[in-house]
């Protein structure tokens, strides 16, 4: 269904403790799963070791959908962190947002905020938040 993207509870344990293992750097990674619901992590290096932005090197990434692929996974999205703690996408994640068919989860690891995890479609630059529904 457009608009909802489904995902194992433990994922969403899993995004928030990756963003807090390095609270002053951007975290970033792939999601696979089969059926449309995300079951799997697959953490990457954030290649620019920054705090506002984030890549993952061709070879990283070629290694993960191997990985993903071998465990008869589909790619269904992708995540990064926002240490700053507001998780809606930048500019440059709205420019750089190459999958148009996968779920963008942004991440904060501060305590407090309301939704520390939230999902966005982003096509052609424009960004449509998805309700999170646990399975
Ligand atoms: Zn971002």
């Amino acid at each position: 269904m457009a608009g909802v993207v489904h995902l194992r509870a433990e994922i969403l344990d899993r995004l928030i403790s990756e963003a807090r293992r390095t609270p002053e750097l951007e975290c970033c990674g792939l999601l696979g799963g089969r059926g449309g619901v995300i079951s799997a992590i697959f953490p990457a290096q954030n290649a620019l070791a920054s705090s506002s932005e984030f890549e993952i090197a061709p070879e990283d990434l070629f290694r993960l959908f191997r990985e993903m692929r071998a465990g008869g996974r589909q790619h269904l999205g992708i995540y990064h962190s926002h240490p700053a703690g507001d998780n809606a996408p930048s500019r440059r994640d709205i420019d750089r947002a190459y999958y148009p068919g996968a779920a963008y989860f942004i991440v904060s690891p501060l305590p407090d905020v309301p939704r520390p995890v939230r999902a966005f479609s982003i096509r052609d630059t424009s960004v449509t938040e998805l309700t999170i529904e646990l399975v």
